[in-house]
């Protein structure tokens, strides 16, 4: 039997522990919740007696009057353990859901703040998401990634069901990896597989790279798509014989490798999973006609996948709005979800989607929700600001060292901040830092340099305890945050 939530609430004051109240679940033998003793987040479980007790959890059982509690840390064991008691708090496939919404979290701390503003609308959230890039600058791991999030859907009691996107894997051995630790979506980067540079070869150069291509492919290829005409929904799709040619040489290396990588996920997870397939990352935009020439490459693999994340014209830079022509965006978004809705139905991605407001409404209405959007730094500088305002003085340590890394930082991120915009620190009082995250070159400065701050030893750390100590006001700022990108995507309220 259970104890009463009341008697463990009390039980904990005695150790200047507290609860989170969300958290508390009855399992009929047991209540277990998150709580927070002697300053440090712990997982509690309670029962009348120590046979009552989940099993598989490791931990110290405290005496108490007439109860066993167990008091056990926030580990890997702990976070298998607790996923196999409460099958919500493990990641799942949202192939079925009409709305999803990439959280990237770098820090392991955002998602209270994620889960109270995707309550609010028809959403469902992929909470744990990060791309190998992420996880070597902040020296995490994907076990880290899953594990943080099991425990703060327990904290904040959501059930609903979340997503976990190993973003932007290249190849099998990583997704091998975040498959290990629970990862039920993953983004296949074509970008090293593609041969993109063949989008600027000449006919010739495209021509003797074809006739490499055994006899059959090239006879398929051109019967498929040379001089066609492909009817989407709301428009046509023209390839002619050389764009066939150059698709093939572009991108038939790439969609092999998809099989494989396909089949891999099969063989692990069933059909429990989410690929989305990204060429997102390269220097000219993804043309309609080689997306469609890509997903029917995929279909006639027999691969199915959850999402696409084309290459948008215009510029998607991190950490702020869009920069380019809104109205041919739409012209080609058009295009490209007519594609989707006629080959499948899945998803288009965004990526870079944070804080895209003036392309959201365009986004929203032409996919009518069915979409997914993906964000990542936007959460880190919500955690910024909470600093500027809760310690204005490592916040002047940060945002000076930030210039110091920013080099570093530029051989792995594409923005064009111009840093002259930026007041000088000492100009500014206390109370004006936190509107630096309202300025575009600021902004920038601070996502792309997250890897050299969080590793700085004077920094990092006290970064972390800062805004442990200050978790309320975080989770405010994101929640904020993110109820401005939905209701800007349209969404509707949840019903
Ligand atoms: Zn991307």
């Amino acid at each position: 039997m259970a104890m009463t939530p009341f008697a463990l609430s009390a039980a904990l004051s005695t150790w200047g522990g507290r609860l989170y109240p969300a958290s508390l679940v009855d399992t009929g033998a047991a209540l277990v919740a998150l709580a927070r003793v002697e300053g440090r987040k712990i997982l509690v479980q309670a029962s009348v007696q120590a046979a009552g007790l989940p099993p598989g959890f490791d931990g110290e059982i405290r005496p108490a009057t007439g109860t066993a509690i167990r008091l056990c840390p926030l580990t890997h064991e702990n976070a298998v353990a607790l996923r196999r008691l409460l099958p919500w708090a493990a990641p799942v496939s949202l192939r079925n859901r009409r709305t999803t919404i990439g959280c990237g979290d770098r820090l392991g701390r955002a998602t209270p703040g994620h889960v109270r503003a995707v309550r609010q609308f028809a959403a469902s959230p992929v909470l744990a998401q990060q791309s190998m890039r992420e996880l070597t600058l902040t020296r995490r791991t994907y076990e880290n990634v899953v594990d943080d999030v099991t425990f703060l859907v327990l904290q904040e009691g959501y059930r609903a069901g979340y997503g976990a996107d190993g973003d932007h894997l290249k190849t099998l051995r990583d997704i091998g990896v975040a498959v290990d630790a629970g990862m039920a979506m993953i983004t296949l980067d074509l970008t090293e597989k593609m041969n993109a540079a063949a989008e600027n070869w000449t006919p010739a150069a495209v021509e003797a790279a074809f006739a490499e291509l055994p006899e059959a492919v090239r006879r398929r290829v051109i019967d498929t798509y040379a001089d066609r005409a492909f009817d989407v929904d709301g428009g046509v799709v023209t390839i002619d014989g050389l764009e066939a040619r150059r698709c093939a040489v572009m991108y038939l290396a790439a969609m092999d490798f998809a099989g494989e990588a396909y089949a891999l996920l099969q063989q692990r997870r069933g059909d429990a999973f989410d690929l989305e397939i990204s060429i997102d990352e390269t220097k000219a935009p993804t043309l309609p006609a080689h997306h469609l020439f890509i997903i029917r490459e995929l279909l006639q693999r027999d691969i199915v996948i959850s999402s696409l994340a084309p290459r948008f014209i215009g510029e998607f830079q991190k950490a702020i709005d869009y920069i380019g022509d809104l109205a041919e965006f739409e012209r080609q978004f058009r295009l490209h979800c007519a594609i989707a809705k006629a080959y499948g139905g899945y998803k288009i991605s965004i990526h870079s989607g944070s804080d895209k407001f003036a392309v959201y409404p365009i986004i929203g209405r032409t996919t009518q929700h069915r979409v997914h959007v993906k964000t990542a730094g936007t959460s880190w500088l919500e955690a910024v600001r909470a600093i500027a305002v809760a310690d204005p003085g490592l916040y002047r340590r940060l945002h000076a060292r930030a210039f110091e890394v920013l080099p570093e930082a530029l051989k792995l991120y594409h923005i064009t901040p111009d840093l002259t915009t930026i007041p000088a620190l000492a100009t500014l009082k206390d109370s004006e830092l936190p509107a630096l995250m309202e300025l575009d070159a600021a902004r920038q400065l601070l996502h792309v340099t997250y890897g050299g701050l969080l590793g700085d030893p004077a920094i990092g750390p006290a970064f972390l305890a800062a805004l442990d100590a200050g978790e309320e006001v975080y989770y405010r700022g994101v929640e904020r945050h993110f109820v401005r990108h939905l209701r800007a995507l349209g969404l509707e309220a949840a019903g």
